[in-house]
């Protein structure tokens, strides 16, 4: 039995990517040879040079997911195939070499093998995992690079708090417009939420109500979640249009509110329909989803002289209470989103007796 990172109840060195693990899983890709066997190595390996496409024109994407221990102390992830095909959709999208996603799913496996003293006690958290791909080749021509890396970095995380949170209205700067990569997990799409972010936080808000770029008038998401509202009798989401982030935890939360026989559609939600919602008393509770946040109430939304004060917390209780036994192992499995990491195949040429550095 290995030892978990921090002792319970010492949280503050468990915080939310404060303390990366020492170790990467790093793998090569060159546009003539394909990709390299993996390796583990010092996560400051795979440091990509300032005259990178990566650095210089952003073009690195990654993916956000989870590993839990179950409550018999086996590791599982949480539905490693649809980050695997997120990520290879947001890698296609922005010119960089798409992994095959069994390959992904193998990679990350053996990376959690390999760093298995570093996920929490059962109940108690979770091992982030944070694979990421970045044009590594030095070259300041405008041409998708030669040289790839991908790299699974870590970091331990309690079990998400589910203290509600506030956002800022956001009616300038938008996330994301049609055609553009909204829709993968790519650095531009932070770069260009960040300043909203950061007023909002200013305003003593968490962060930002992101609304469509051509109205400014429907909303598209909840800082880096995507968001349900819950209205009289249904539950609404945005519709993956391609300027949202397609979340794992909205999909499964779609799949969650599908199962316990609540209506839900996808469909666009207008800011001003909330305003008379709430006038007529029906809008009920908004909440945002995310693999940190897991699903958290938003109680309120401010913003130009609008005040969104929804009261209820019970769809995100719900959902919570159904969501996180799913995801830590200890109810059953019925949709199949647990992969035990034991059995995973070790990806080509990667010995696991490398893995254990
Ligand atoms: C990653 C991300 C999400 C949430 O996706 P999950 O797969 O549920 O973690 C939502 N919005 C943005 C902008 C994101 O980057």
């Amino acid at each position: 039995m290995t030892t978990p990172p921090s002792a319970p109840g010492s949280r503050t060195h468990f915080g939310f990517g404060a303390a990366l693990a020492a170790h990467a899983l790093l793998v090569e890709h060159r546009a003539n040879e394909g990709w390299q066997p993996a390796r583990m190595a010092p996560r400051q390996t795979g440091a990509v040079p300032m005259g990178s496409g990566a650095v210089q024109y952003g073009l690195s994407v990654f993916e956000g997911m989870k590993a839990f221990r179950g409550p018999d102390g086996k590791v599982h992830l949480f539905r490693p195939d649809r980050h695997a095909a997120r990520m290879r959709a947001s890698a296609e999208r922005i010119c960089l070499p798409p992994m095959p996603e069994q390959d992904f799913v193998a990679h990350v496996a053996a990376f959690t093998r390999a760093q298995e003293h570093l996920v929490p006690p059962h109940g108690q958290g979770a091992l982030y995992l944070r694979p990421t791909l970045a044009a590594a080749e030095e070259f300041l021509g405008m041409r998708p690079a030669t040289y790839h890396v991908f790299a699974i970095l870590a970091t331990p995380v309690p079990r998400p708090a589910s203290k509600p949170i506030g956002l800022a209205i956001e009616r300038e700067m938008v996330r994301a417009a049609p055609g553009g990569v909204g829709a993968a997990k790519t650095g531009g799409n932070y770069a260009a939420s960040m300043l909203a972010a950061e007023r909002a936080k200013a305003k003593g808000l968490d962060q930002v109500l992101w609304l469509d770029a051509f109205e400014h008038r429907y909303l598209e998401e909840a800082g880096v979640m995507n968001v349900f509202v819950a209205l009289d009798g249904r539950v609404v989401t945005p519709p993956l249009d391609g300027t949202i982030l397609p979340g794992v935890t909205r999909e499964s939360c779609l799949a969650l509110l599908r199962g316990l026989g609540v209506p839900v559609s996808e469909e666009r939600i207008a800011l001003d329909e909330l305003v008379a919602a709430q006038q007529r008393g029906q809008l009920r509770e908004i909440l945002g989803t995310g693999t940190a946040a897991c699903v958290v109430t938003i109680d309120r939304v401010l913003g130009g002289g609008i005040e969104l004060r929804p009261t209820s917390t019970e769809l995100a209780q719900r959902l919570r209470a159904a969501l996180e036994p799913i995801q830590d192992g200890r109810a059953p499995d019925p949709h199949g989103w647990r992969v035990k990491v034991d059995a995973v195949r070790a990806p080509a040429g990667m010995a696991e007796r490398s893995a254990e550095a």
